[in-house]
């Protein structure tokens, strides 16, 4: 990772801010902490939720022929040899021998310039990386002396309702993707819902890790939750097919407010044998471009194996041409946690105010900001203005997430919300009382109007589907 010290410190300051003002938490804290686990504070909670939302729109609700799904964590441990994950969903791992930190291989080799391939065996990854070790220092000590390659399984196991000696003779996993949740359930989807191929299938929801490389904040997490769409197709359409989600998910991207400069796609060169074609979109997070979400050309695979392990017939006939086969599956798969940090790096800015004052803001895209609109009485000890300022945000808060605030000074109100990235400020002064009138302040240029309380709703509705603020009034700050 590139970390010169700008970088460094921008993800410094987007982790101090996360915990600040309740992005994200480490987990357990009280306790120690729990190594690449993290918790939603409530506004963290908040944009996940908007940016989940954002993601099922695109994917599901503008989509005629794709459906949902929530399946179970827990599921059949056969379809995990059905996967490949329990024989080959490894990261291969080395130790550091002086400050004994473990870090991926592949890892160290991509620094390095050097790229290893995900299917190399244990003694195929020990030899290339033999080939290139001594140029190879380690990022925490400095040092370069490693210890053997070994290959880690990633799958995390669990004892759920075994009550044999042995747990593992017969494990449980917790599922490592959610894909195979989407796979299992292709037949009950087909034959319960009007969907014919081609068609998708979109889920989201949580996935486990024993992610070897922790303290990448969220980007990397053994606990995180992604948001997968799985569409079947016939042989034939598939390559045409998967062009089409190629350009819709870079679309989608650029609708949700990421600047173009800061994604590029990523073309795998070394493809795994089943599959056609495989890109990553990726981001330009704090730490360089790293990949984002994946989207994959799988072939007929995924659905083979799941008919030879579990006997059951998944093959699809042609309702017009009787042409029988297995459908094809593209897909697209990305991390809420990574688009967050994404999301977080894009919005992020310091400003240098007058009188050598900064200011921090999160300048979200409207629709993804946690906090639409705070409610401030103009002095706190005015019951008069608490009073009206109340039932207004009693008002607003039946169509948007809003604040009240009475606490400390307003500058001191708007600093803490411009840190949240609330869209808009909302301040009831004695003019309010006289005439119904308020004053209403832009996040990203700080300006201010003045508009009809009556009128606030509509104001907001149009300022979240991305009109001009000063389109609603003169500026008077
Ligand atoms: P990486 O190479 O970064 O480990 P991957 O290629 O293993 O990722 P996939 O298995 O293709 O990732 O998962 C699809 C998406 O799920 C990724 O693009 C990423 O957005 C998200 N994801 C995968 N692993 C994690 C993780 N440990 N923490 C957070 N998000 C993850």
């Amino acid at each position: 990772m590139a970390e010169n010290k700008q970088t460094k410190d921008k993800m410094q300051q987007i982790i101090s801010l996360c915990k600040r003002r309740g992005f994200v938490f480490p987990s357990s804290e009280i306790y120690g902490g729990f190594s690449a686990v993290y918790d939603l504070g409530p506004y963290g909670v908040e944009l996940a939720n908007n940016i989940k939302a954002a993601w099922w729109k695109a994917m599901v609700q503008e989509r005629e022929n794709i459906v949902g799904l929530d399946s179970a964590i827990f599921m059949h441990s056969k379809i995990w040899e059905a996967s490949g994950h329990v024989g080959g969903f490894a990261d291969p791992l080395t130790e550091c021998k002086k400050c004994n930190s473990r870090l991926r291989v592949d890892h160290l080799l991509e620094e390095a310039g050097v790229m290893a391939d995900e299917k190399m065996t244990e003694d195929e990854i020990n030899k290339l990386f033999d080939e290139h070790k001594s140029k190879i220092k380690c990022p925490s000590c400095g040092k370069n002396d490693w210890t053997k390659v070994k290959k880690f399984n990633l799958l995390v196991k669990a004892n759920l309702g075994n009550f044999t000696e042995d747990w593992s003779r017969d494990p449980v996993y917790l599922r490592g993707e959610t894909c195979q949740g989407i796979y299992v359930n292709y037949l009950n989807v087909l034959n319960s819902s009007r969907v014919q191929i081609p068609f998708g299938i979109a889920q989201i929801g949580k996935a486990f890790r024993n992610e070897v490389t922790a303290r990448q904040f969220i980007f990397r997490t053994r606990e995180f939750e992604q948001m997968e769409m799985q569409y079947f197709c016939s042989p034939n359409q598939e390559m045409e097919e998967y062009e089409k989600l190629r350009q819709s998910r870079w679309q989608y991207y650029l609708n949700l407010g990421i600047s173009e400069k800061n994604l590029k796609w990523h073309k795998h060169e070394n493809l795994v044998f089943y599959a056609k074609e495989a890109y990553d979109i990726e981001y330009n997070f704090p730490f360089g471009f790293k990949e984002l979400e994946g989207i994959h050309a799988r072939s007929d695979y995924d659905l083979s194996q799941h008919s030879k392990f579990s006997g059951v017939a998944l093959d699809y006939t042609d309702p017009e041409t009787k042409e029988k086969y297995i459908p094809h599956i593209i897909e697209s798969s990305v991390g809420v946690g990574r688009t967050m940090l994404a999301v977080l790096t894009e919005a992020f800015v310091e400003e240098q105010l007058e009188k050598g004052e900064t200011r921090i803001v999160l300048k979200f895209p409207a629709k993804l900001a946690p906090i639409k609109a705070a409610i401030f009485p103009l002095l706190a000890n005015k019951p008069e203005l608490v009073e009206k300022a109340r039932s207004i945000f009693n008002e607003l808060k039946k169509d948007f997430m809003c604040e009240f605030d009475d606490s400390g000074n307003i500058g001191k109100r708007y600093r803490r919300q411009d840190e949240i990235g609330t869209l808009v400020a909302l301040t009831c002064d004695f003019e309010t009382l006289e005439n119904n009138t308020i004053t209403l302040r832009d996040r990203d240029t700080m300006a201010q109007i003045r508009v009809d309380v009556a009128k606030i709703k509509e104001i907001l509705e149009k300022i979240i589907e991305g009109e001009q603020f000063l389109s609603f009034g003169k500026k008077i700050k």
